[in-house]
């Protein structure tokens, strides 16, 4: 359904959540009208994913699109334009190969987890077990897995679960004796496309080298070992750790009218993995962040609050874009009204999940905050995105949330989102332009309402 501001709806529709005087529909109507046609948010993206490419901390790649950003918001006219020095971790892939020996050749497409050592120079051969997750490999008798490969692999039961095992895989594989961990993609569906994704070693055992294989491959394997055969793999991936090297945040603002003090945040993380584009994770939240705020400019609006733009660098292996951000504007944290991640790809957005985890304990408050944004999710409700959820919100704008800044996620629709996420599928083409523009309309709603609401939460 096209984007339009439905004006029968919006003249029948209660002020929700109002003030006295307060009517953001006019406001709302002319920022829908503006996404409807929008361009820029598509080109931006485009830009990012064909002309800079992949952005891991690291890389040339990523502080690129840093430079780029900072200059593009110049461009557009945010105010307040700069970089926030952060230092990151540095992690490179080498050539990395791996094939089945038996009971059939076999190569297999491959990605070393982001984080893991490299196998011996030459490679490493040894006969799999398969676990179906950590509590399986746990149970595995003593001996089981020594000397072997571990094979997680297990139907896909959503992410929470299957990055647990990604995080945590190795190093409970290493103690139970293993030489190495194999990861199956747990998503969906993969089209031969093996995920990566960051690890996490326990420094009170070796750590083993660990990689993700296709939804094909795992799946075969698996067979292959319920039927009673021996599976051998030969695995040989090479990576390097370098020191810390320097990033940045690219923050831009736009001044609001009434309490341009008052700030709310909206952003998404600069950098991705190391493969595809980082267009979904998370180029597209970027620019949906950038564009929301210019819209609402555009469309000649000055909210009562500051809106600030905030680029997170290096959320994929470290986080430390957020707790940067958190410590650099700490002085200022009772003047955030609110912070919005966009972090899910660019599925069409059915509504958003409130955070405001800081007042656990406080249930007074926290009603009341709910309250007072359902009301606000009554305006976007037109827009197929009035959903509101409790809990999380982001991982960049996590630790600010934690703090006491109430957080809001956007909540995509994540029906194609896992397949192609942290792999080399992740690219521009699987962008969908229309949903692009009407997501643009639901952040910048949303951002409207939160930059313009009389009293914060
Ligand atoms: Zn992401």
């Amino acid at each position: 359904m096209p984007i339009r501001p439905c004006l029968v709806l919006l003249l029948l529709a209660p002020a929700f959540g109002a003030a006295p005087g307060w009517d953001p529909r006019p406001g709302l109507a002319r920022i829908q009208a503006e996404a409807t046609a929008n361009e820029r948010a598509y080109a931006n993206l485009q830009w990012l994913c064909d002309r800079i490419g992949h952005r891991l901390a690291g890389s040339k790649g990523l502080e690129a699109a840093v430079a780029w950003s900072r200059d593009e918001m110049r461009r557009e006219g945010f105010q307040n334009v700069r970089t926030e020095k952060v230092m990151v971790p540095r992690w490179e892939r080498g050539p990395e190969k791996a094939e089945m020996l038996v009971p059939v050749r076999k190569p297999l497409r491959v990605l070393a987890l982001g984080g893991s050592v490299s196998t011996p120079q030459g490679g490493l051969e040894a006969d799999l077990v398969k676990v179906g997750s950590l509590a399986e490999l746990e149970g595995l008798p003593e001996g089981a897995a020594r000397g072997r490969i571990v094979l997680f692999q297990a139907p896909w039961k959503g992410y929470g679960e299957y990055s647990e095992v990604r995080v945590k895989g190795a190093s409970a594989a290493a103690r139970k004796g293993a030489l190495a961990m194999l990861l199956g993609a747990h998503a969906p569906r993969t089209l031969d496309t093996p995920h990566t994704g960051v690890l996490h070693y326990d420094e009170k055992v070796p750590r083993i080298p660990a990689a993700g294989i296709s939804l094909e491959a795992a799946t075969q394997m698996q067979r292959l070992l319920d039927g009673g055969a021996t599976v051998r793999v030969r695995l040989d991936l090479q990576s390097r750790e370098y020191p810390d090297a320097e990033s940045a945040n690219v923050v831009g603002e736009l001044r609001g009218g009434e309490k341009p003090e008052e700030i709310v945040v909206v952003g998404g993380h600069l950098d991705s993995w190391d493969v595809g584009q980082g267009a979904q994770d998370d180029g597209v939240g970027c620019m949906l962040a950038m564009e929301a705020a210019q819209l609402i400019h555009r469309a000649g609006l000055k909210p009562r609050r500051t809106i600030r733009v905030v680029f997170f660098t290096n959320e994929e292996n470290g986080s430390r874009g957020g707790a940067a951000y958190l410590e650099a504007h700490r002085a200022e944290l009772d003047r955030h009204a609110g912070a919005i991640e966009s972090d899910i790809g660019n599925g069409l957005i059915q509504g958003f999940s409130l955070d405001v985890r800081a007042l656990q304990g406080d249930e007074a408050r926290k009603q009341r905050a709910k309250e007072m944004v359902q009301g606000l999710m009554e305006h976007l409700k037109p827009l197929g995105a009035g959903r509101l959820s409790s809990g999380w919100s982001g991982v960049d704008i996590g630790p600010t949330v934690a703090a006491g800044v109430p957080g809001f996620g956007a909540g995509h629709d994540t029906t194609r989102y896992w397949d192609v996420h942290h792999t080399e599928a992740d690219t521009f083409d699987k962008i969908d332009k229309q949903d692009l523009r009407k997501n643009l309309a639901i952040l910048a709603s949303m951002l409207y309402l939160l930059a313009d609401m009389p009293e914060r939460l």
